[in-house]
């Protein structure tokens, strides 16, 4: 069966959340609110793509038409506290559209069009799947939107702030080996680099040999917030090739490893952190980084017999 980055991120992360969230199907306590803002930000960006290469018209117009109509039903599915954080909400989708299309939009509009030619494939989503097969796994990654940049297709992925704690900073050049092979636990950041991995076979599928293919996340930040309203926003970008110069063999090999481990329905973090060679980290890394913020805590045995024990 296909396995999205998504769920490789989470298993990396601990496979019983894997377990408690891709197989058993719970919810556990959601992050909605960011979660609605950041498909906003897609639906309303693709949007104003599409309308542009329907109808010719800014790319930017479109957006903030998609914003507007949306609005009603962004605030009916988000948990808003009172009317001055809904506004608030507007005023920093709006400001990032704004930082958005005047720093990439124009440019991306057109790499967006050769990539239409190149891949003769939906380039636009928000949420376009690409699949390949890495080491006989079958396996995918969600993209935004494909355009030709420079020698290379480039898959985007529009994110928000919390950016930040997924994707790796170029120091981090060497972060699935520090995570894989030398015991740090950084699951989100080697999470990004897993898609990236996959999101360059896949791309690989609708070009000649000689041109690059790579995954890139742009985000959209807010930068100022007066008490007037006014918000300002940048947008920062990271190109992820930099991170799978030296590590496409290890990322290949975790790939197949927790394929292998998913479908023999192994969950138990324990046994795949502690008694596994693959990773050279601990379970207590998971307790220390991880159980605390996460979603299936109360309902979590590992988690629920640590506690017990830190309590003796
Ligand atoms: S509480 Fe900890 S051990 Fe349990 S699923 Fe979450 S991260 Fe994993």
């Amino acid at each position: 069966m296909r396995k999205a980055a998504d769920e490789l991120t989470t298993y990396l992360g601990c496979p019983r959340k894997y377990e408690f969230k891709h197989v058993l199907e719970l919810t556990g306590e959601t992050q909605q609110n960011r979660d609605a803002f950041r498909k906003l930000l897609r639906e309303v960006i693709c949007t104003g793509y599409n309308t542009a290469r329907q109808t010719d018209r800014e790319p930017r117009k479109g957006a903030h038409e998609a914003l507007e109509s949306l609005w009603k039903s962004y605030v009916e599915t988000a948990d808003h506290h009172s009317r001055r954080q809904e506004s608030t909400e507007k005023a920093r989708a709006e400001a990032g559209l704004e930082a958005y299309f005047e720093t990439v939009g124009p440019t991306h509009l057109d790499g967006i069009e050769r990539a239409a030619e190149l891949c003769e494939r939906s380039v636009v989503g928000p949420d376009l799947t690409l699949s390949t097969t890495i080491q006989e796994t079958q396996v995918s990654v969600t993209v935004d939107y494909i355009m030709a940049h420079g020698g290379s297709l480039v898959a985007v992925r529009l994110t928000d702030q919390l950016w930040a704690s997924r994707v790796p900073y170029a120091s981090d050049s060497e972060i699935a080996q520090e995570h894989l092979e030398q015991g740090l636990y950084a699951p989100q950041k080697v999470g990004t680099v897993i898609g990236a991995r996959i999101a360059e076979q896949a791309l690989g599928e609708y070009v000649a040999d000689g041109t690059g293919t790579e995954l890139m996340y742009l985000s959209v930040l807010e930068e100022t917030f007066e008490t007037d309203g006014d918000c300002e926003a940048v947008t920062d970008q990271q190109r992820m090739g930099e991170f799978l110069t030296e590590s496409r063999q290890t990322i290949d090999d975790a790939i197949v490893w927790m394929a292998e481990n998913i479908a023999a329905g192994n969950y138990d973090p324990v046994d795949v952190f502690d008694e596994q060679s693959h990773w050279d980290g601990s379970f207590e890394q998971v307790v220390e980084n991880s159980c605390q913020y996460c979603p299936y805590a109360v309902g979590c045995q590992e988690a629920i017999r640590r506690e017990v024990m830190f309590n003796v």
